[in-house]
């Protein structure tokens, strides 16, 4: 009966498959000593500054939080150099990417995005009743041209996750302007900057520049990632104040909860833990693909926190990296079969996968 009662564009959904929760495997398995390298996350956990912060907010939460994050947009606004008026704070990034398919999508109208990237924007757009247009990636790459080429006269959004999910690619600057020259008035580019403080791309190209020049587009950001913060669920968006407007119409009153605010705030202070978190990377990284190579493994150079990891059969690796206390994500899910997305991360969780790896051969 409720299958009847829901809405068409809802039972089309299929549910999200995250990363399988370390509880679960612990549960399943009888495993104790298990390395979860499945959901981006940051190995090093959060900044203790963050923490303390959450304990001493703890005392308060029988108030509603501050419904605008005011201290937070301040601080952020001030650390980015743009108006508190440009930034909207959400529920995580994946929050603000809903709000702008609710915002702009009405049934019919189109969103461009590459495939495959950020399965969320897909959800969003099939909610409203809206045409998904999923442009394939081009060696691993948003190919921008053909996403460009792909916008119609019903066209209202297009995403560019950068660095994208799962593939750990980034395009440059030259791509993304020669795209923001070639759309037509009337679309909005939602650029998901999610993975930005890991890249080490000179070329990469920051997203807030391209607002300040008053183009179309709106900058998301997360304290999911390297702010090892995704158990709060905060992120934000920039954009021109116009745009900001219209993003916090359709708002819950009260997105953000208040140890959120807080864990941000602090966290945003702690910049010798932010910078760890990119060292651990980048050393791991560079641990990885040695390992890899030496082995002959083939992968796919990322830009952020994860990489793709080439193997015959990413269900049977996946099966059997878990029964080894290996949780890593099978990329078919993705549609991308043959591989793993691995997220890098403590140098032992990455010896323990490589590990792992040559067993399963
Ligand atoms: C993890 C991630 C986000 C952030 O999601 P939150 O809702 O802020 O946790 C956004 N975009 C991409 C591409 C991501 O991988």
């Amino acid at each position: 009966m409720y299958s009847r009662l829901a809405r068409p564009a809802v039972l089309d959904i299929r549910p999200y498959e995250p990363g399988k929760p370390l509880e679960e495997v612990r549960r399943e398995l009888g495993l104790r000593d298990l390395v979860k390298l499945a959901s981006n996350e940051n190995p090093l956990g959060p900044s203790p500054l963050a923490v303390a912060a959450v304990r001493r907010a703890a005392g308060e939460i029988h108030r509603y939080p501050d419904p605008v994050c005011h201290r937070l947009t301040l601080a952020l606004a001030e650390r980015l150099g743009v108006e508190p008026s440009w930034i909207v704070c959400g529920n995580g990034a994946d929050d603000l990417i809903r709000l702008a398919a609710e915002a702009f999508l009405d049934p019919g109208d189109e969103a461009v995005f590459a495939d495959p990237s950020f399965i969320t924007y897909r959800y969003a757009v099939q909610l409203m009743n809206a045409r998904s247009v999923a442009v394939p990636l081009e060696g691993f790459t948003l190919d921008l041209e053909r996403m460009a080429e792909a916008v119609s006269p019903r066209t209202k959004l297009i995403f560019v996750c950068n660095p994208n999910n799962p593939t750990g690619t980034a395009v440059g600057r030259a791509a993304l302007e020669r795209l923001l020259e070639r759309l037509p008035e009337g679309v909005l580019v939602v650029l998901d900057e999610a993975y930005r403080e890991y890249v080490a791309d000179p070329d990469y190209p920051d997203g807030l520049d391209y607002v300040r020049r008053g183009h179309p587009v709106l900058v998301l950001r997360t304290f999911s990632k390297i702010h090892a913060l995704a158990g709060l669920r905060i992120g934000y968006g920039v954009a021109a104040p116009e745009l900001i407007e219209v993003l916090r119409r359709p708002r819950q009153p009260f997105p953000v909860n208040a140890l959120a605010q807080e864990a941000a705030l602090a966290s945003l202070e702690d910049t010798a833990h932010l910078a760890r978190g990119r060292e651990n990377n980048d050393a791991g990284k560079e641990f990885l693909y040695r390992s890899l190579e030496e082995r002959g493994i083939a992968y796919v150079p990322t830009q952020a926190n994860f990489l793709l990891v080439r193997v015959d059969d990413s269900r049977a690796a996946f099966r059997s990296l878990l029964r080894r206390g290996v949780i890593v994500r099978p990329a078919d899910a993705f549609g991308l079969s043959g591989f793993l997305r691995v997220t890098i991360g403590l140098p032992a969780e990455n010896r323990r996968f490589v590990e792992a790896l040559a067993e399963v051969g």
